[in-house]
């Protein structure tokens, strides 16, 4: 299988603005972003979506939740902040590699579009 943009930035293929990294995942901003804060926390590993994680995985996604609310944190957007995963076409995702899209900065509606 080809590499995904994602591993791409991971592997410093292409550049990204990097803000966290540690043994299991990369954050970097997002290239469109869709609120004033929007960073994207990525595994390391090279899972393609949610849905294709396994029991052994459950570690590594805890791992990025803790990662992302200590990144809002350290961004200054603490207190308010909305996680996002995308999994699969029809829900909007576009890079099969499974992120975590940390969102803050701006009012959020619910429920999401
Ligand atoms: P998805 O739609 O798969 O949930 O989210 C993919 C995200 O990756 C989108 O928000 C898109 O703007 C972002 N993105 C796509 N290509 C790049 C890139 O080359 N660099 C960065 N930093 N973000 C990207």
């Amino acid at each position: 299988m080809s590499k995904t943009i994602f591993a791409k930035i991971i592997d410093r293929e292409i550049p990204a603005v990097i803000v966290y990294e540690d043994a299991l995942c990369v954050a970097f901003h997002d290239v469109a972003p869709r609120a004033p804060m929007h960073i994207l926390v990525v595994p390391k590993k090279p899972i393609a979506m949610l849905s294709e994680a396994s029991s052994e995985d459950r570690e590594l996604l805890g791992h990025l939740m803790v990662t992302a609310a200590g990144i809002a944190r350290d961004q200054g957007y603490g207190d308010a902040f909305r996680l996002v995963v995308n999994n699969g076409e029809g829900a909007g995702q576009t890079v099969f590699h499974l992120h975590v899209h940390l969102l803050g900065g701006r009012t959020f509606s619910w429920p999401p579009g």
